[in-house]
């Protein structure tokens, strides 16, 4: 067995979080995507812990009361409900720990060529408020500030099932961050952003359609801008199993869709810093099996054996 793998950052406060019963986010899928990734002989020891980010880190993204009355606990009622989560001290630093993990991610990614992160892809948080079960924006947080240490351009390529809309409007007036985002048409948000590149695909689409409109858009991306890195956002809510996706798109698609785009950076030597974004079963081991394609791809790219241990 190859002992190379790229890096896998990862917290065990992602999955602590009291939810009430029956709520839809499927938060224990951090915890069992670690699990998954052990059992087929990733050692404990090569999970990677980031530093969580301050507070006072997110400036630049956030407006500073916003972030101070989240994390006091003293957001209104009506801006908590459009995050669709119940305030908790834990889910404060969870977050914040989310957040610095995607940045560590990207930092790692610079290194190495390949890093993935099992959270990250909170898009659809906006300047001062939140929304979709995102509280801060790690994708343009973790852009920002590596265009503020001299990192560019940075792609954002976002194929999560529901639109990039807080990272589209927060970096709507970075030309050296490019954001692009694949997703479906009908999903959430109603109100649509203005990301550099959007697709909206319909519900109907063929998953020959969607890996060929996957393709041609790095293509053109990678090509047109010549990204330093690209953050990638690799959502599996496309699932045609995912009770909030309304597309229909199998495993071995996605395990097709991340292999592609891992691929096709790998080809042109620019380093993935990838998230595992969204992804909503209630059946934690299917959600995971999908997640897992991820790592197969990243492990596929990065020469390590193990990716033939992940099922497609
Ligand atoms: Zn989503």
């Amino acid at each position: 067995m190859s002992q190379a793998l790229p890096p896998l950052i990862y917290h065990p406060c992602y999955s602590e979080l009291a939810l009430p019963e029956r709520h839809r986010y499927p938060i224990g899928k951090y915890r069992a995507l670690q699990q998954a990734l052990l059992a087929i002989g990733v050692p404990a020891a090569h999970f990677t812990e980031a530093p969580a980010a301050l507070p006072a880190d997110l400036s630049c993204i956030h407006a500073s009361h916003y972030v101070e009355a989240l994390c006091s606990g003293t957001l209104d009622a009506k801006a908590m409900r459009r995050i669709g989560f119940p305030w908790s001290e834990q889910l404060i630093s969870r977050s914040l720990q989310s957040i610095g993990g995607t940045l560590h991610t990207a930092e790692l990614a610079l290194a190495q060529g390949l890093a993935v992160h099992l959270s990250g892809g909170y898009h659809h948080a906006f300047h001062d408020f939140g929304s979709g079960f995102c509280l801060f924006n790690d994708l343009a947080f973790t852009a920002k500030t590596l265009k503020q240490r001299g990192v560019g351009p940075v792609l954002i390529f976002d194929l999560d099932v529901h639109q990039g809309d807080g990272t589209a409007l927060l970096l709507a007036n970075e030309p050296e961050i490019i954001t692009a985002s694949i997703h479906c048409e009908k999903n959430f948000p109603a109100r649509k952003q203005h990301s550099d590149w959007d697709i909206g695909v319909a519900t109907n689409c063929s998953e020959h359609e969607y890996l060929e409109t996957v393709q041609q858009s790095l293509d053109s991306l990678l090509t047109w801008y010549r990204p330093e890195l690209v953050l990638y956002d690799a959502g599996v809510d496309v699932h045609k199993n995912d009770d909030l996706g309304l597309l229909s798109i199998s495993t071995a698609t996605i395990a097709q869709r991340d292999q592609l785009v891992l691929e096709s950076c790998r080809a042109k030597h620019i380093p993935v810093a990838a998230v595992i974004g969204g992804g909503y079963q209630r059946d934690l081991a299917a959600l995971t099996a999908v997640h897992l394609q991820l790592f197969k791809a990243a492990f596929n790219v990065f020469g390590s054996s193990l990716g033939r241990e992940i099922k497609t």
